[in-house]
C-alpha cells in the first residue's frame, strides 16, 4: 500500500505542485488548506506524514503541531514544516512543539523528497524498541522490563516504567501531558488535577534515576521530551 502524505498549504500552485510530484514518487496525497481541516483529516486518515505550512488562515500551523500532539491519535504522525521564515527561533519553537524537521520556503524538491523519505525511515524505525536500551549511564532492558543507572538496579513502579518507555520511544520528540496520560494511564481526556500526576510520576522517576534524570527534558506548560543525549 502507497503510504499517504497529507498536504496542509493554502498556496495553490504550491498544493498542485507537491501533489504532482509526491504521487510521482509513488505516495498517495491529500491536501487541505486550513488548519482546522488538517487536524480532521489527520485524525480521521492518519497518514503517514504531514507537510504542514506555517503560514495558515485561521490555526497557524505551530498551533496544528501542538493539536495533533496532543492527541494520541495523531501524535506519532510524522510532521515536517514548511515555511517562509527561516529564523532560527521559529525552527527551534517548530521541534519543541513536535515537528520531525523542517524545510524554508522557497525549496528544492530534492531536498524535500530527501527529507520526507529521511523522516519515513526514522518513523518506521521507531515503532519497534530493541529489547535493552543503553542511554550513557542509564540502561533499559524493555523485555525484563528492568533499569539500572550505573549498573545499578532502580526499582520503578510499572506507571514510572510506562512513562520512562514512553518518554525513550518518542525519540527526542516532546509529549504533552495530555499524551503521557492518555498512553500510560490510560485516560483520554485530561483535567487539570490528572496532568498534575505526570508531573509528580516524572518528578520521582528523576529522582530515581538520579545521574540519569536529566534525560528527561521539561518542556515548560507542555510536557516532556526525552533527550537522549543528555
Ligand atoms: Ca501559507
Amino acid at each position: 500500500m502507497k503510504q499517504l502524505i497529507l498536504i496542509v498549504e493554502d498556496e495553490h500552485d504550491i498544493v498542485k505542485m507537491l501533489e504532482y510530484n509526491l504521487q510521482k514518487e509513488g505516495y498517495r496525497t491529500a491536501s487541505v488548506s486550513n488548519g482546522s481541516q488538517a487536524v480532521e483529516a489527520a485524525t480521521r486518515d492518519h497518514p503517514d506524514l504531514i507537510l504542514l505550512d506555517l503560514m495558515l488562515p485561521g490555526m497557524d500551523g505551530f498551533e496544528v503541531c501542538k493539536e495533533l500532539r496532543r492527541h494520541s491519535k495523531t501524535a506519532a504522525i510524522p510532521i515536517i514544516m514548511l515555511t517562509a521564515k527561516s529564523q532560527e527561533a521559529d525552527k527551534i519553537v517548530g521541534l519543541e512543539l513536535g515537528a520531525d524537521d523542517y524545510v524554508t520556503k522557497p525549496f528544492s524538491l530534492r531536498e524535500l523528497l530527501a527529507r520526507i523519505k529521511a523522516v519515513l525511515r526514522r518513523s518506521k524505525r521507531q515503532g519497534q524498541l530493541p529489547e535493552v536500551m543503553r542511554i550513557s549511564d542509564l540502561e533499559v532492558d524493555f523485555s525484563k522490563i528492568q533499569v539500572s543507572v550505573k549498573n545499578k538496579a532502580v526499582e520503578l513502579t510499572s506507571k514510572e516504567f510506562e512513562l520512562l518507555k514512553a518518554l525513550i520511544k518518542a525519540n527526542g520528540r516532546v509529549l504533552s501531558r495530555e499524551h503521557l496520560l492518555d498512553v500510560v494511564w490510560g485516560v483520554d481526556h485530561a483535567v487539570e488535577i490528572q496532568t498534575r500526576t505526570v508531573d509528580v510520576h516524572v518528578t520521582t522517576l528523576r529522582k530515581k534515576l538520579r545521574s540519569a534524570a536529566d534525560h528527561i527534558v521539561t518542556v515548560k506548560n507542555y510536557g516532556y521530551r526525552f533527550d537522549h543525549e543528555g
